[in-house]
C-alpha cells in the first residue's frame, strides 16, 4: 500500500483532499475508522479526471453517495474514498421532465418536485441518499421506486461521459447497471406527471409512516436486508424473537426488526456478528435465507 499512498499524493495534487477523515462522520451508521484520503466533489468533470487518474496509477478507491446504504470496516479505509454528495447546480425542470446532478439530496429533490405541480416521486421523500445512490440502488419506498421514473442517465464508464436511455432490465430489485464501480452516474432525468392534487398530502404521509414506523432517532444504514420471497425481512426477524437483540453498541431496533441501530459506541464487528446471528437463526427457523442490502464499503472498492 505505500507505493499506493506516494501515488495518491502525487495525483491529488491540486484537488482539495482531506487526510484521515473517520469514516464515522462519513456515513449514516457512524461507524468506521479513518479513511486515508477524502475528496468530496459537486464537479463531475473534476470527478471524472480524478478517477482516470487513480485507474491509470492503480489507486484504490471507493465512492459514496450519502454513505446511507454502507457498513464501513472499524479499521478504516486506506484508499482514496470519494464522496459525490453534492450537486454543481440546482435541478432543472422542463416540462414533466427534471434532471438533476448525481450529488443532489434525493429528498430534497422529491419536495421540490412537489412544488413544481409533479408527482410520481414524492413518495421517496424521506429517503437519506443521493441521487446517484438512488439509481445505483433503484431506490424504492411506498410503491415507488426509482425504475418507474428514470428516463436517462449521465453515466461515466471506460473514459466516456454518456447519456444512457434506460431500458427494461436495467434495474430490478435494490440492484441497478448504474452502479459504480462499472459506472458512475454524473447526473439523472426523470419522467414525471402533472400532479393530481394529491402530492403534497401523499408525501407528507410517507414522511409521518417513516417517523412512526423507523427508528430515525438512532444512526443506522436503514433495512439491513433485501425483501425475501413472499415475507418481510422485518416480520421473520421479529418472529424469531430476535426485536432488542444488542452486540456492543449495535442493536435490532425495537421500532422495525428489519433495522440495526447504532445505540452508541456500535462497531463494524458488532454489526456483522449481529447480521450473522441474524441469517442464521432465520434460516434455522423459517428456513428463509437473509440477504443483506447495505454494503461493506471495503467491497466496493474498485479493482483492476
Ligand atoms: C433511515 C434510513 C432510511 C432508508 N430508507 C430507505 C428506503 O425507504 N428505501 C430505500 O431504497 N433505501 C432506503 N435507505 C437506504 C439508502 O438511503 C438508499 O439505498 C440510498 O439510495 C443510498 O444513497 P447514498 O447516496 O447514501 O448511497 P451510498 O450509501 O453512498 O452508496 C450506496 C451504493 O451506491 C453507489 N453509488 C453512490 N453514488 C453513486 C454514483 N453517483 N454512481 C454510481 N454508484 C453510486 C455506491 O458505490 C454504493 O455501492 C434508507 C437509509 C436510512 C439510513
Amino acid at each position: 500500500m505505500s507505493n499506493s499512498v506516494d501515488s495518491i499524493k502525487n495525483i491529488i495534487n491540486g484537488f482539495s483532499v482531506r487526510r484521515d477523515v473517520p469514516l464515522y462522520e462519513l456515513t449514516s451508521f457512524r461507524i468506521g475508522g479513518p479513511a486515508s484520503y477524502v475528496w468530496e466533489v459537486s464537479d463531475p468533470d473534476s470527478l471524472c479526471k480524478l478517477t482516470d487518474l487513480a485507474r491509470l496509477h492503480k489507486i484504490p478507491f471507493v465512492l459514496l453517495g450519502r454513505g446511507t446504504n454502507v457498513l464501513a470496516d472499524d479499521k478504516g479505509y486506506s484508499g482514496l474514498l470519494i464522496r459525490f454528495d453534492r450537486p454543481l447546480h440546482p435541478p432543472v425542470f422542463s416540462g414533466e421532465t427534471v434532471r438533476a446532478c448525481a450529488g443532489t439530496s434525493l429528498t430534497q429533490l422529491a419536495r421540490e418536485t412537489v412544488e413544481n405541480g409533479l408527482m410520481g416521486m414524492e413518495c421517496l421523500c424521506g429517503i437519506p441518499g443521493s441521487v446517484g445512490g438512488a439509481c445505483a440502488m433503484n431506490a424504492g419506498a411506498y410503491g415507488a421506486e426509482i425504475a418507474q421514473i428514470l428516463k436517462r442517465v449521465r453515466v461515466y464508464e471506460n473514459g466516456t461521459d454518456r447519456w444512457m436511455n434506460v431500458e427494461a432490465g436495467m434495474l430490478g430489485y435494490r440492484r441497478s447497471i448504474f452502479s459504480f464501480p462499472d459506472r458512475i452516474v454524473l447526473e439523472a432525468e426523470f419522467v414525471l406527471q402533472q400532479d393530481d392534487g394529491f402530492a403534497k398530502e401523499r408525501m407528507l404521509d410517507c414522511l409521518r409512516r417513516r417517523k412512526e414506523k423507523q427508528p430515525l432517532e438512532f444512526p443506522s444504514a436503514g433495512s439491513v436486508f433485501k425483501r425475501p420471497e413472499g415475507h418481510f425481512a422485518g416480520a421473520l426477524i421479529e418472529q424469531c424473537g430476535l426485536k432488542g437483540m444488542r452486540i456492543g453498541g449495535a442493536a435490532v431496533s425495537e421500532k422495525h426488526a428489519g433495522f440495526i441501530v447504532n445505540l452508541g459506541g456500535a462497531t463494524e464487528r458488532d454489526v456483522t456478528e449481529l447480521i450473522r446471528t441474524i441469517q442464521e437463526t432465520v434460516c434455522r427457523e423459517k428456513h428463509v435465507q437473509l440477504e443483506c442490502e447495505i454494503k461493506r464499503l471495503e467491497e466496493l472498492q474498485c479493482t483492476f
